[in-house]
């Protein structure tokens, strides 16, 4: 009897404990940016840890990732100094087992001021007034459990841009891993947030990009709204795009957020090349991140992402017809030079993103032109009242618990389409058939030639097209 009342009592305490929304007491950080040249950051540990380690993926540098800029780290366990033994990006607590523990380093922010040798969209990027920096050159995880705390102290004159969202005290909170995976940025910055729906995007440029901050928020608007349109029941989040100036286009993706290297001054005519991987990484948030898939459906992530960038910009006008039609040119050139060349032999869409680098064109070019297709089997078959957007808010839907699969998404593209446009679709992503984009670009009033062996094709308006195909052709693309 007593024992049972005795179990009870801590059964009740336990359950209200979960039922005011805690959750057991973990590691917590405050993080001190001292200068665009250190920061510092206090750890206190419930526990002793049986290591600290910080993530090495993408960081080119998969043995020690950042873990040779952390500086004077110690640890205190019961309030006793503790010995730490680094190898690569893991350090051994050894013999630790007094509680609380306190940890306190700095990191040295050298490499935001070098080059990084895989760019700096990776690591950091200082243009000497503000600094962006990624989460996981800044904070050491631990094996412990619990939720992670955070609180950042800074001048009062500097600004701070996260993709996180603080609680009323100004504390973000974290799983275990979960604060390494996106960037920060602070300084003086030169940042803008746009509040086109439940989306919030922030963006903030660097060096010369500074004075083109107004071109980018605008596209940045156009397409966030359009992507909230799509998807109107979008969990609320936020979203961090930091632009930072280099030679050669290049980006990187985060939880919440992207960086991209763009090649300074953005030109207006170019809007193809810079506002199309804003826009691309934009997608990503919904395909890829909210609706998460395996390697058999890599080909569905690139390729519906790109697919329905592409439309974004070309529908606001972002880019013109021209540089549309060659995004559709290229795409479907890459396609057919991927079906018929025996440099793919036996690869399909399915297997392609085993090896994303040599078989690209059977996971971004293949995949743009089974987007596009599906696009439009969901017009013919719905007189024009639904098409992709409706997919992939059917998918967003279907996929709030589990993984997106091929079963889910083909039953998907039949209720949409019906049963017939899901056998064409499903016979081309599990052949090496085409499924013949060029019949779909005839019925708008497009036509395409070329030649598949050298992967070169050409997209032009069909002077001949009758009103209605320019009629679909205008609904779709707005051209
Ligand atoms: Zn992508």
């Amino acid at each position: 009897m007593g024992r049972t009342s005795a179990f009870l009592a801590v059964l009740t305490i336990a359950l209200c404990g979960v039922a005011q929304g805690q959750t057991p007491e973990g590691p917590s950080y405050l993080l001190t940016l001292a200068s665009l040249a250190n920061v510092h950051v206090e750890l206190d540990l419930p526990s002793a840890p049986g290591s600290l380690y910080m993530m090495t993926a993408a960081s080119g540098d998969p043995q020690n990732g950042f873990a040779p800029f952390v500086k004077n780290l110690s640890l205190q366990c019961g309030g006793k100094a503790v010995a730490l033994n680094r190898q690569g990006a893991v350090w051994k607590v050894e013999g630790a087992s007094a509680a609380p523990c306190h940890a306190s380093y700095d990191v040295d922010l050298s490499f935001a001021t070098r080059h990084w040798p895989p760019g700096n969209e990776q690591a950091a990027f200082t243009d000497g007034k503000g600094m962006f920096a990624v989460s996981k050159a800044l904070f050491l995880e631990s094996d412990l459990a619990g939720e992670r705390r955070l609180q950042i102290r800074m001048s009062r004159d500097w600004q701070l841009q996260t993709p996180w969202i603080a609680d009323a005290h100004g504390v973000f909170h974290f799983a275990r891993d979960d604060m390494l995976r996106d960037m920060i940025a602070f300084g003086e910055l030169t940042a803008d947030k746009s509040d086109a729906g439940v989306f919030r995007v922030t963006l903030v440029t660097f060096g010369s990009l500074r004075a083109q901050q107004p071109e980018v928020k605008a596209v940045i608007d156009k397409v966030a709204a359009r992507y909230n349109g799509i998807f109107p029941d979008t969990e609320p989040a936020s979203f961090l795009v930091v632009l930072i100036p280099g030679s050669q286009d290049d980006g990187e993706a985060y939880s919440h957020g992207f960086a991209s290297t763009m090649r300074a001054p953005l030109r207006p005519d170019e809007k193809i090349v810079w506002a199309n991987t804003i826009a691309h990484e934009m997608f990503h948030h919904w395909c890829g991140q909210t609706i998460r898939m395996d390697t058999d459906l890599e080909w569905f992530k690139e390729g519906f992402t790109e697919y329905n960038a592409n439309l974004a910009l070309v529908r606001d006008g972002e880019i013109g017809p021209a540089d549309f039609s060659q995004k559709a040119a290229t795409m479907i050139g890459q396609y057919e030079y991927f079906l018929a060349s025996g440099l793919f032999k036996d690869v399909t869409l399915l297997t392609a993103g085993q090896n994303k680098g040599p078989d690209r064109f059977g996971v971004y070019a293949a995949g743009w032109v089974i987007a596009f297709a599906t696009d439009q089997e969901i017009r013919a078959a719905n007189g024009g009242r639904k098409d992709l957007s409706d997919l992939m808010r059917l998918l967003l839907d279907e996929t709030k618990t589990t993984p997106l699969t091929m079963p889910v998404l083909m039953q998907a593209v039949e209720s949409l389409a019906g049963a017939p446009a899901r056998a064409r679709i499903e016979h081309a992503i599990t052949s090496r058939d085409s499924l013949r984009p060029e019949n779909y670009l005839e019925a708008m009033g497009l036509h395409i030639d070329g030649q598949t062996y050298q992967d070169e094709f050409y997209v032009h308006p069909d002077p001949a097209a009758s009103r209605e195909q320019l009629a679909l052709r205008r609904q779709w693309a707005n051209f």
